[in-house]
């Protein structure tokens, strides 16, 4: 019986593939096979089959090869493989975060068949490479004119399976949908486009191959009908598209506006908060090409999609397009790169670019496309007003003028939010008569105060406990909340404004599923008037009534050791401000601060983001921060300081004789969290190779002698610092 010997990649931190045996033909280059490892069963993705043996002794068979997974293209695979050597990950451990978890599970899957046909992409082609005398694979490329199945494939010859994972591998068969749909998708009706959307409209739908474009417009300017209408036109070629949006909690939103614009267009959408079998059922539909339009997280960036046409990054600047644990990559990132690999446009849109973004877009290589207006007719952009706070005394954290203008803005009948970026009742409780302040054990952390369950708790680690009676130092039993957070404004709302009830909605209230879509309901119904949020109500939520925004707390974004810091703080408070006066109604925005002077809140008051980037840019050239450099953060915790701090002095001193400048360790800014002491090192060079070179010298590293009672984590391109 002959043997296949398949490289596996499987997900386990290390930087390496494990060789196996299997029957000939059993599984193909990106088929899923279930094998044995030490004493676990694991389930990995095959990276190339050979039929010599390498050179090892005690190969083991595999367990299985169940072929419920399509195979995993070329394409997705490469992805995979830059997503590895960019961010130092080992290549299992993507290739687990590209696939759905039912499919990561060493067991076959019992879901829906996944009956996959395959098709040569051009069969003439495959033939003129091929030998006149490889009869039996002539045969094969030639039946693969249309669509087979793997069934059918098999009886062509014992290896066919083989030849047909080769030629998938060099791109020349693909998966395909059973039956591919072309022609011009059936639309509801649509508003007409202004000139500056229909000339985006035109200059994305007349690439070729590989452009990016940034959509530069605010909330309202009309990016999304921009959206619609290039998805309109690759779905009309018979193409698929992808759309990435930050938020789970926006997906049903957007879902429900392209489910109206497509009314029989297969729409599926991909997200963490889908359950196992419901999120492996709409991949499945993604990867044999009859979901015409996904609809995803940043992991849907992996999906494979055999007819891929556009790829559009909604909200591109958005910090929840990196993911922040495991494997840390940026989804924005990978679909610039995947549209390249795939030589097809990429459409990032946002209202607040990122500097990285705003960086390409100055430099020439990605195209600029700006919607300078609000789409709907006589929808004039939010005024925003600052209020000073410095020498007024405030009512429950909120300035009088605020309060007269909720008060007037209710007796309209609008609506109104008050936003503050902070959950629980007030940040800290503390003891007038000693200082004591509740502080977390185990963090450099506050202890907030949550009154509707009267606990403390630690926003970093999870730790709470009951309120305490009297101050733990002095017995004195008058403990004061200090500052502001949901809970307390809520509370003050409430007594102030008791025909109009406020709703909170924060991060506390809508853990549960379904609650979030509920509240919103109640606002859109006009049921609420007043509500009390945090950033969870800053995104992409349309209220059409909403007249008035106030925001209480932005101060905290300014003085940041972050460098990024301030484009965040821009981005969020222009989309709270978007929040304001949608649908003909003038908005008003009014900010408190302690720092009115303060530069950005010129910048913020013009309304000019372009303005605040170009500076933000030139500051960064300056001083040479991402992205006018590149950036390797190494992260490692310990019960010692000391021994984080040693265990990153070696690797700094591992780096020398490369080209990069290796910074001295450093306690990291909130260096207790959670019990453990923790440091960083900064590694940085004018360009991506050294640092890249730099991660992938170290992981190799650490893989070889990984170090004990340190955790470590490599971070290329750290978003917060
Ligand atoms: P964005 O995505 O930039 O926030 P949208 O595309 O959602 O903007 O547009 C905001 C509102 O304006 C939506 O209600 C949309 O239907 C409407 N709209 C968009 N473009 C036009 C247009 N050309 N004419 C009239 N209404 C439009
Ligand atoms: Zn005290
Ligand atoms: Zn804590």
């Amino acid at each position: 019986m002959p043997s296949d010997y398949l490289s596996v990649a499987l997900d386990v931190p290390l930087p390496r593939c494990f060789d196996y045996r299997a029957p000939a033909g059993a599984a193909g280059v990106g088929e899923r096979v279930i094998v044995p490892f030490g004493r676990q069963t694991l389930s990995g993705v095959v990276l190339a089959v050979s039929e010599t043996a390498p050179d090892f002794t005690g190969l083991k068979d595999i367990a299985a090869a169940p072929g419920d997974l399509p195979a995993l293209p070329a394409d997705v695979l490469a992805l995979c493989r830059f997503c590895a050597d960019f961010y130092a990950a080992p290549l299992g451990m993507v290739l687990a975060a590209a696939l759905p978890a039912a499919l990561r599970q060493p067991k076959p899957w019992s879901g829906d068949g996944a009956t996959l046909l395959w098709q040569a992409t051009d069969a003439d082609a495959l033939l003129a490479r091929l030998s006149p005398r490889a009869r039996k694979q002539r045969q094969l490329a030639d039946l693969l004119r249309t669509p087979q199945t793997r069934e059918a494939v098999r009886e062509v010859a014992g290896d066919a399976l083989r030849w047909l994972a080769d030629w998938q591998a060099a791109g020349e068969v693909i998966a395909v949908a059973p039956e591919r749909r072309t022609g011009v998708p059936r639309q509801a009706a649509s508003p007409q486009l202004n000139a500056a959307q229909a000339a985006a409209v035109d200059a994305v739908n007349a690439a070729e191959g590989f452009a990016a474009f940034l959509l530069y417009g605010v909330t309202g300017s009309g990016k999304t009908e921009v959206y619609l209408r290039t998805i309109a036109e690759r779905l009309g070629r018979g193409e698929q598209v992808l759309v990435l949006v930050p938020e789970i909690n926006l997906t049903p939103q957007l879902e429900a506006r392209f489910r109206q614009r497509f009314p029989d267009e297969a729409i599926v959408s991909l997200h963490s908060g889908l359950a196992d079998g419901e999120r492996t059922r709409s991949w499945l539909q993604a990867v044999r090409g009859e979901a015409r339009i996904v609809l995803g997280t940043r992991l849907a960036v992996f999906t494979p999609l055999p007819a891929l046409g556009l790829i559009v990054v909604d909200e591109e600047h958005d910090g929840s397009y990196r993911q922040q644990e495991g494997v840390r990559y940026s989804a924005r990132d990978l679909a610039v790169w995947r549209a390249h690999d795939r030589k097809l446009p990429v459409l990032l849109g946002s209202a607040t670019p990122s500097i990285e973004t705003w960086k390409n877009a100055t430099e020439g290589r990605y195209r600029r496309l700006n919607l300078p207006l609000r789409a709907v007719g006589g929808a004039v952009a939010p005024t925003i007003e600052v209020l000073p706070t410095g020498r007024t005394a405030l009512q429950d954290g909120i300035h009088p003028l605020a309060l007269e203008r909720l008060r007037a803005t209710l007796a309209r009948g609008g609506q109104a939010l008050v936003f503050i970026n902070r959950r629980g009742y007030s940040p800290v409780l503390a003891c007038n008569e000693c200082g004591w302040v509740s502080g977390c054990k185990r963090c450099d952390a506050r202890l907030v105060l949550h009154l509707g369950d009267r606990r403390l708790r630690c926003h970093h680690c999870g730790f709470e406990c009951a309120i305490p009676a009297e101050c733990p130092d002095c017995g004195n039993i008058d403990l004061k909340p200090l500052g502001q957070g949901t809970q307390r404004v809520e509370d003050a709302l409430a007594s102030r404004f008791p025909d109009t009830p406020p709703l909170r909605i924060d991060r506390d209230n809508t853990r549960r599923k379904g609650s979030l879509e509920a509240m919103l309901a109640q606002v859109h119904d006009g049921e609420v008037r007043l509500l009390v949020g945090t950033q969870m109500l800053a995104k992409g939520h349309d209220f059409a009534n909403l007249q008035l925004v106030v925001v209480l707390n932005a101060d905290a974004g300014l003085f940041s050791v972050d460098f990024r810091a301030e484009e965040r703080l821009f981005a969020q408070l222009l989309q709270v401000a978007g929040r304001a006066g949608r649908a003909g109604q003038p908005g008003q925005v009014l900010i408190q601060t302690r720092y009115p002077e303060h530069p950005f809140y010129a910048a913020l008051l013009a309304g000019d983001y372009a303005a605040f980037a170009d500076e933000q840019l030139a500051a960064r050239r300056e001083l040479l921060l991402p992205p006018c450099a590149s950036w390797l953060m190494i992260r490692a915790e310990a019960k010692r300081i000391e021994t984080s701090l040693a265990f990153l002095s070696a690797l700094r001193g591992a780096l020398s004789g490369m080209a990069v400048q290796a910074m001295t360790p450093i306690a990291a800014s909130m260096s207790r969290k959670a019990g453990w002491e923790r440091a960083q090192l900064l590694v940085t060079a004018p360009t991506r190779g050294p640092v890249v070179a730099a991660a992938a010298h170290l992981a190799t590293l650490l893989a070889a002698r990984p170090p004990k009672g340190v955790r470590w984590v490599i971070d290329v391109d750290p978003q917060d610092v």
